[in-house]
């Protein structure tokens, strides 16, 4: 344990040996002084928990001694305890120092009292070095705190910089891409009307589906980094659900005609006829869902149900609850929340074989949540169920 110094200052050794008798068996480090000069030239060099000041002394007395203690900023805080040999001089003598850790004690002095005196201010002391310790501590640690936060804001404008040159970069690719494609995909469907052989006719079939797969999948990016950097604001105009979705189950009947596939649809009868809201976005949430049911069911149905979740009680808004179920590969318990994460394909086999970006299901979650909708998947005995729904506004 780390020792504490005491000053002990008194003219006279005689009297500087008594003080060290009562004091020795503590935990101090006890240092003399035998005038207030050599007092002040240890308080210079030494940081002490107290001082026992002698009053009279030759020269420099104990009164000007501890003023020029309490005139140094250094040492301005130690306690002193005055020892006088006269209990009426130093009542008078003190009455100036009230405050500011100064006590006194008349010759002769009871040890114990003497004992607890010190004891007390070395608590003191000890006590405000463990405050000051803390106080320090507290500084760094605020320091480092106030650090830790500016690395951690400087590295999110650094990830916000990033993500917005990529969305950018993503963007303007596939503007870039999109344009040259539309070109090829008017001039295969100008070719396709003219005159080819069986073997060429399959080419530019084959060419077809492939710049048709791309397109699409450039599509999709722009879509998805559109609705990423929230550029995306949903219109509003009627429609009617029934043929927006008989309109999406035309776009799929080429390629179910060769499967045992049915489509099928049950409006609600509380659906009203007319909605308000972005048909356009809606029906890119049903193509899209429609269309992976489709993907990954080779027989069986693909089922559409549209219910009434809720109306507002002015009648100008309600709720749809809206499911897509069908009988394919299903999708395992696991993959169910994946699904919706950007670039997300299940089944690697699955997609080389149908093809698709992963980003669909994004999309969807995107507008869906625009309109104030929420979208899950389930997975069933066999198959899989999409259930999600949307707020629309009714025409009055
Ligand atoms: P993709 O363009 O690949 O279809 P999506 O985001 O629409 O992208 O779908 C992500 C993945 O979720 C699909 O690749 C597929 O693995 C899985 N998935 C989506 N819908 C179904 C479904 N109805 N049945 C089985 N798996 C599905």
């Amino acid at each position: 344990m780390e020792l504490i110094n005491i000053l002990l200052v008194d003219d006279r050794p005689e009297n500087l040996l008594a003080l060290e008798a009562v004091l020795s068996e503590e935990n101090y480090r006890l240092v003399k002084a035998t005038s207030g000069e050599e007092a002040l030239r240890h308080l210079m060099k030494e940081e002490f928990a107290v001082i026992l000041l002698d009053v009279q002394m030759p020269g420099m007395d104990g009164i000007e001694t501890a003023k020029w203690i309490k005139a140094r900023e250094k040492t301005m805080n130690i306690p002193i305890i005055f020892i006088s040999a006269n209990y009426k001089e130093t009542e008078h003598l003190f009455a100036g120092y009230s405050a500011g850790g100064i006590d006194y004690m008349v010759k002769p002095f009871v040890p114990h009292i003497l004992k607890s005196k010190i004891h007390s201010f070395v608590g003191m002391f000890l006590a405000q070095k463990r405050l000051v310790a803390q106080k320090m501590l507290l500084r760094q640690k605020t320091e480092e705190l106030e650090r830790i936060n500016r690395e951690l804001a400087a590295a999110k404008e650094d990830a916000e910089r990033a993500a917005l040159a990529r969305t950018h970069f993503l963007a303007v690719m596939s503007h870039e891409i999109r344009t040259p494609m539309n070109g090829v995909l008017g001039m295969i469907d100008l070719l396709q009307d003219t005159e080819l052989t069986p073997e060429q006719r399959t080419y530019t079939d084959m060419i077809y589906n492939s710049a048709d797969a791309l397109i699409k999948t450039i599509s999709n990016v722009l879509d998805f980094t559109k609705m990423e950097s929230g550029r995306v604001e949903l219109e509003e105009y009627p429609f009617e659900i029934r043929s927006l979705i008989q309109g999406v189950f035309e776009l799929f009947t080429p390629e179910i005609s060769k499967r045992p596939l049915t489509l099928t649809s049950h409006v609600d009868e509380q659906v009203p006829m007319c909605l308000r809201g972005d048909m356009i976005r809606l029906r890119q949430v049903f193509v899209n869902l429609i269309g992976n049911a489709v993907k990954f069911t080779e027989e069986g149905t693909v089922a559409v149900r549209v219910q009434m979740e809720e109306l507002d009680e002015a009648g100008a808004q309600c709720t749809l609850h809206i499911e897509i179920e069908d009988t394919g590969i299903g999708i395992p318990a696991e993959k169910l929340n994946e699904m919706f994460k950007p670039f997300s394909q299940l089944d690697s086999s699955m997609n080389r074989k149908f093809g698709g970006s992963g980003l669909g299901l994004a999309i969807s979650k995107s507008i869906i949540q625009m309109m104030e909708g929420d979208i899950q998947a389930v997975s069933l005995d066999s198959g899989a169920l999409m259930e999600f729904t949307v707020k629309l506004q009714l025409t009055q």
